[in-house]
């Protein structure tokens, strides 16, 4: 039992497939509770409910500040303390440079950018007074090798510049005991492509993976739990690569 009576907050979480929810389940089975933030209300509870009695579901659109507040506020009132952040929301969208219009940069970078600096902000207070914390960042191999499996030049920005904020949060927090670290999944098997990955496109990339396989979302939890756990404890500012050796560097 890794996290036991830890509170842990994971946004995008409600997806049935996604990463967010396995590591959700994960962290349960650790003894953490739980609490979901997705677009959808009953979705995040229904999603918390699957895990076990006691988690917690909340409605956040993570691209706003405001909600962001709102849910971290609804979740102190419930459990009355935060150790573990999972920056995990995401959508990505695979478009070529010159295709890219304003308003899919924006919403790429609202998505997977904004909402890593809107939730950790209304939950850095909270750790801060407790002089304790672990937040983990959902980045992607994206970020790293430039894209090139689904998601287009503006989803590698996004991811990229979760780096570097993680990173320069780790530099600032680490003072006060909160450890930030970025986790780099390759090609992982959820909902997000919206089906629009061939089984000839997975081939293909399967070519490139040493491993020999693409990636389960409990793959991804692995990480999550090692880097919201005491075993990582002196890791700070890291990238936790898990691409199957599809990007080793
Ligand atoms: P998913 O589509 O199953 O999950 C994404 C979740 O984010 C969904 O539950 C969705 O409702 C939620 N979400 C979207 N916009 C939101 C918003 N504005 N506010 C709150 N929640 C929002 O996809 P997934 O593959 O599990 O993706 C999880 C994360 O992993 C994403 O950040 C994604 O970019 C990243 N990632 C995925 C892969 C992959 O191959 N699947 C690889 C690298 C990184």
């Amino acid at each position: 039992m890794l996290l036991q009576d830890r509170v842990a907050v994971i946004s995008g979480a409600a997806s049935p497939r996604g990463i967010g929810l396995a590591t959700a389940r994960l962290f349960a089975t650790h003894g953490a509770r739980v609490v979901i933030l997705d677009l959808q209300e009953a979705a995040a509870k229904d999603a918390a409910a699957s895990i076990g009695p006691n988690h917690l579901g909340f409605a956040c659109d993570v691209t706003s500040p405001e909600a962001c507040r709102d849910a971290i506020g609804r979740t102190l009132a419930e459990t009355g303390r935060i150790d573990i952040l999972v920056n995990n929301a995401g959508v990505t969208q695979p478009v070529k440079f010159q295709e890219i219009t304003p308003a899919d940069w924006q919403r790429i970078i609202a998505v997977n950018l904004d909402d890593v600096l809107n939730l950790s902000q209304a939950v850095v207070p909270h750790m801060r007074q407790r002089k304790s914390g672990s937040i983990a960042c959902m980045s992607s191999v994206s970020a790293q090798r430039g894209g090139g499996i689904f998601g287009g030049p503006h989803y590698s920005a996004a991811k990229a510049g979760v780096l570097g904020l993680a990173k320069a949060m780790a530099r600032e927090l680490g003072a006060d005991g909160i450890r930030v670290n970025s986790v780099c999944p390759g090609l992982i098997q959820t909902d997000i492509t919206g089906g629009k990955l061939t089984p000839e496109m997975k081939l293909d990339i399967r070519k490139g993976i040493p491993l020999d396989r693409l990636g389960e979302a409990n793959d991804v939890a692995g990480a999550f739990l090692f880097l919201a756990s005491d075993l990582s404890s002196y890791i700070t500012g890291a990238e936790i690569d898990v691409n199957g050796g599809m990007h080793i560097h």
